[in-house]
């Protein structure tokens, strides 16, 4: 049998090696056809028209250079009818070779899955694979090859905008979901449900300075290694075709002519055998970041430091040819970059089919596709946080007589849907999005009287609403209010400096807590926002991001509890701006403070606590869980043994559900200063209420590695402390073991 699954194996890698080889052949050959000015069209990616409005009509200019062969790849083009008259333009010029279309496909491309840090909340890999599994299906089903996802860019800063596309503030976590979400997106490459992902933004865009997007990032190289590079590390792994760089410059050298990074790691080290992409004009931006004199001097930085393609900077279009001949660009840099796309577009299969995603009928029922709604359904539930549930108001008894569901965006479409959500042009939103208000009437019985008040905007001070929201409160047995951000209050280019909710929401919050009657608050956002009166006084809080599709399903299912939810928040959630940067993973310092009130002479604020408002892994559930037991499998380890750790987790309430059970472990001491804990491991576990599950983790000496004072990735002999808990504030078990060599 063994012998067999040998054969099999060495079979399969003989088979791809064989399949690889012939590619690299096709490629070669196609090479030597090329002029230099076919060669350098291939690097060239320029925007549709159209990205959202139909019907189509090209750009004259584009035709002709796509015709001549001067357009490598094409983004922003919906539907499978406007890539296929794009793809019919290639076809005219003189190689044939095809276009590849690209697209932002961060959370869903017609259905709209949460946005991805809600996700993250989840800690649900397989979940997260799966979303990424239909979004590409639907993508490939429109005629896309390639998202420009996932982004794992590590943020520890809230007022960046960008937290809402990345998986929050944690390595570890971070680097399992870049793996899922690049086997989910990819899945079988090749196949026209895959798309390319593009893990973004290399490297370190989640450490602008101030959270100001697109400002310099000064950091350490241990910190870059330890803390920034392994999720895109770990997407690599899981097999990613192309990576992005990056708008920020990092210590000094912008990302997109950072030689370090593209070269020396990514294509040196990692040994990467995909395609690196600009990101949005960034090559042109070094001559801004005075890195370059001009956009020729640009493209020079960038394809000498290995950016392969150029994302509408034009500098390559029209600079590279003539370094070529200046001799400032040696012909193999140009082939380098043309190969690795090249090979790309073999293995998608395109020179077979330039159109094999061009498939209406596939297109139609991809996008109608039932089961990907219940997906969405089911990832927007588990997105979910449960902040607080004081007097056990939530879950909702069904049979409650009259309930008011107040705020601004309670009877909201599109803004469900976040941002970086694809917008598709013939599309009724109205009836694409299953509103918080329209989600909450399907699921209460006829019995079950909703009543309604806007109460204000989510921005500007007007409180004209506020009596009749008061008057709507008060004739109700409950009150749900819905409040937060704009949908595009997060995002790119969405830094801000002020977390608070916008307007007047808390206030209208203070106005419907007065009316004495129970309250729950749900906060729609795509960060971490800062609400402490609300937090402090309102006795229930749901924290729903930005859901999708299905957000007023997936809420209500949660506030009646036929979905008991089971997030933990993938960022700390600050008390006050003043704390940012704030990670539960900090140093230790000289001089720790001994409690929360300790201000004298120790590493505190003397006007607020260290601690942030709710830590990392938080989140509550219907029901409660007991951790008990701790068992570590032996007290000494040697350096390549394993350590089993293992507990009872007990669901002690009266609802069943899942727990997200977290691993971290502190390393006592190091050649360097270590952060005083870090997570290491989690499972989420279901269990039935009542019921007792053994759960166990296995540490080797991989979980206890780190970049030593030499820069190198290695355990050092020495104590551990193994903490286990519900989020990393809250550690129910805690034992500790000895690192031998
Ligand atoms: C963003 C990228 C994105 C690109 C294409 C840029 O502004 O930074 O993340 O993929 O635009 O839309």
């Amino acid at each position: 049998m063994k012998k067999v699954i040998l054969l099999l194996f060495l079979g399969c890698n003989v088979l791809v090696f064989a399949q690889s080889k012939n590619i690299n052949q096709k490629v070669e050959a196609l090479l030597r056809q090329m002029t230099l000015e076919e060669k350098i069209g291939q690097l060239n990616q320029y925007t549709g028209d159209n990205a959202a409005t139909g019907p189509i009509t090209i750009n004259p200019n584009k035709q002709t250079e796509i015709k001549q062969g001067l357009i490598g790849s094409m983004l922003n083009i919906l539907g499978t009818k406007y890539t296929r008259q794009y793809q019919e333009l290639a076809m005219q010029s003189r190689l044939k070779i095809p276009l590849l279309f690209g697209q932002d496909v961060i959370h869903g491309y017609k259905t709209t899955f949460p946005i991805p840090l809600a996700e993250a909340a989840s800690w649900d890999l397989e979940a997260m694979e799966l979303t990424a599994r239909i979004a590409a299906t639907e993508a490939a089903a429109a005629g896309i090859h390639w998202t420009f996802a996932p982004m794992v860019d590590i943020s520890r800063d809230p007022r960046w905008g960008r937290v809402m596309e990345g998986a929050g503030e944690d390595t570890y976590l971070g680097s399992k979901i870049a793996y899922a979400r690049v086997k989910g997106f990819q899945g079988n490459l090749g196949d026209v449900t895959s798309v390319m992902a593009c893990v973004k933004h290399f490297a370190a865009y989640g450490a602008a300075v101030g959270g100001r997007d697109y400002n310099s990032v000064d950091m350490s190289n241990r910190m870059l290694w330890e803390t920034y590079l392994p999720p895109f590390k770990a997407a690599l792994d899981a097999g990613a075709a192309t990576f992005m760089n990056s708008f920020n410059d990092l210590n000094g050298i912008p990302a997109t002519g950072n030689a370090y990074l593209q070269r020396d790691i990514l294509k040196g080290k990692w040994n990467f055998k995909g395609f690196v992409v600009s990101d949005w004009g960034s090559i042109g931006e070094m001559v801004n970041h005075g890195f370059a004199k001009d956009n020729k001097e640009a493209a020079l930085a960038a394809i000498t430091a290995g950016s392969d393609m150029d994302m509408e900077s034009n500098a390559y279009r029209y600079h590279l040819a003539q370094l070529v001949k200046e001799k400032k660009v040696p012909m193999a840099l140009i082939d380098d970059a043309v190969k690795r796309i090249l090979r790309k577009k073999f293995e998608l299969g395109l020179f077979d089919d330039p159109f094999k995603f061009n498939n209406e009928e596939r297109e139609q029922k991809a996008l109608c596709n039932p089961e990907h709604r219940k997906v969405a359904r089911a990832m927007a539930a588990k997105s979910i946080v449960l902040l607080k549930n004081e007097k056990g108001i939530l879950p909702l008894s069904k049979s409650t007589k009259t309930i008011a569901f107040i705020g601004p965006l309670v009877k909201e479409y599109k803004q469900n849907m976040g941002f970086w959500s694809v917008e598709l042009p013939e599309l009724d939103y109205t009836k694409e999005i299953v509103s918080q208000w329209d989600g909450l009437q399907n699921k209460v019985g006829k019995n079950t009287q909703l009543l309604y008040a806007k109460g204000c905007d989510i921005e500007g001070d007007n409180k004209e609403g506020f009596a009749e929201a008061i008057a709507v409160a008060n004739q109700a047995d409950v009150v749900i209010l819905s409040i937060g951000e704009r949908r595009d209050q997060s995002g790119e280019a969405k830094s801000r400096s002020n977390l608070r909710l916008p307007g007047v929401q808390e206030e209208l919050v203070k106005a419907i807590q007065a009316t004495g009657k129970p309250v729950v608050v749900l906060i729609n956002a795509g960060r971490p926002l800062i609400f402490n009166w609300t937090a402090d006084q309102v006795p229930a809080i749901l924290y729903t991001w930005w859901l999708g599709s299905e957000a007023g399903n997936a809420i209500a299912d949660v506030l009646f509890g036929d979905y008991n939810p089971s997030g933990k928040l993938p960022m700390s959630f600050p008390r006050e701006e003043g704390q940012i940067p704030i990670y539960y993973n900090h140093f230790n310092t000289g001089r720790p403070a001994p409690n929360e009130t300790a201000t004298n002479y120790v590493s505190a604020y003397i006007d607020l606590k260290n601690s942030p408002k709710f830590p990392f892994g938080y989140g509550l559930s219907y029901t409660t869980f007991n951790y008990s037991d701790l068992q570590l499998s032996k007290k000494v380890m040697k350096k390549n043994e394993t350590i089993t750790v293992s507990f009872t987790l007990t669901n002690t309430g009266k609802f069943d559900g899942e727990e997200v059970v977290q691993l971290y472990l502190k390393d006592q001491v190091g050649s360097v200063v270590r952060p005083v804990k870090e997570l290491r491991d989690f499972q989420k576990v279901f269990l039935k209420a009542g019921a007792s599950q053994k759960i166990t983790f296995t540490i080797d000496k991989e979980k206890l590695a780190f970049y030593n004072a030499k820069l190198e990735w290695a355990p050092e002999p020495g104590g551990f402390e193994v903490q286990l808990g519900s989020s990393s504030a809250d550690i129910r078990l805690k034992d500790s073991f000895e690192l031998i060599f």
